[in-house]
């Protein structure tokens, strides 16, 4: 009986370690997954998120139970002598749920200066969108929180330099090229067919 051949290598030792190491990155990529789906990630998710999307080129009228035929078109009308209109009026009672026209991360709340009691929202494609004149913030609605279309964030209303005129939103859009018209993309929505 002939003696077993000699092996010139020992490959076990490097099978064993190739097999360690593919479960390591497995074990580490579930992990990962896992972090990033939990619910104190929906932050730095959703910012990622948005951040990949394209501005949205049709959204909601952002004030309950207002049509687009309603808005009047009132950008660039003049303000003053040095500032022009760089947004929509939405005219509505006192009071009326101001919706978020998009999904987002609200990213200041607060009251000051011509808009009063206003929100911004960080929305798809890193644009800002901006809810003035609020008669009030949505309750328990706070900075950072991640928000849908839809999402409550406000109540109409005349704080701000719209005291003294008929409750409205003035709601604004801020991109990378500075202030861009809504009502084209109110617009844009109302035309596309009922789902
Ligand atoms: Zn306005």
């Amino acid at each position: 009986m002939e003696p077993a051949p000699r092996r010139t290598h020992d490959y076990a030792p490097a099978a064993r370690s190739l097999v360690t190491s593919t479960l390591v990155l497995g074990l580490l990529a579930t992990l990962a997954y896992w972090a990033w789906r939990q619910p104190f990630m929906i932050h730095p998710r959703t910012l990622w998120e948005l951040s990949r999307m394209s501005p949205p080129a049709a959204l909601p009228v952002p004030v309950e139970g207002v049509s687009t035929e309603a808005v009047a078109d009132t950008w660039g009308a003049a303000r003053g002598s040095t500032r022009s209109h760089e947004g929509v009026d939405i005219f509505a009672p006192r009071g009326t749920p101001v919706r978020s026209a998009t999904r987002g991360v609200v990213s200041s709340i607060r009251e000051s200066g011509l808009g009063g009691k206003q929100v911004w929202v960080l929305g798809p494609g890193m644009e800002r969108h901006y809810y003035a004149h609020l008669d009030d913030w949505a309750e328990g609605l706070d900075e950072q929180d991640v928000v849908q279309a839809g999402d409550t964030l406000g109540y109409v209303g005349t704080s701000g330099n719209a005291r003294g005129t008929p409750p409205h939103l003035h709601y604004g859009i801020y991109g990378s090229q500075g202030a861009a018209d809504p009502l084209p993309r109110l617009r844009a929505a109302a035309q596309q067919p009922e789902s």
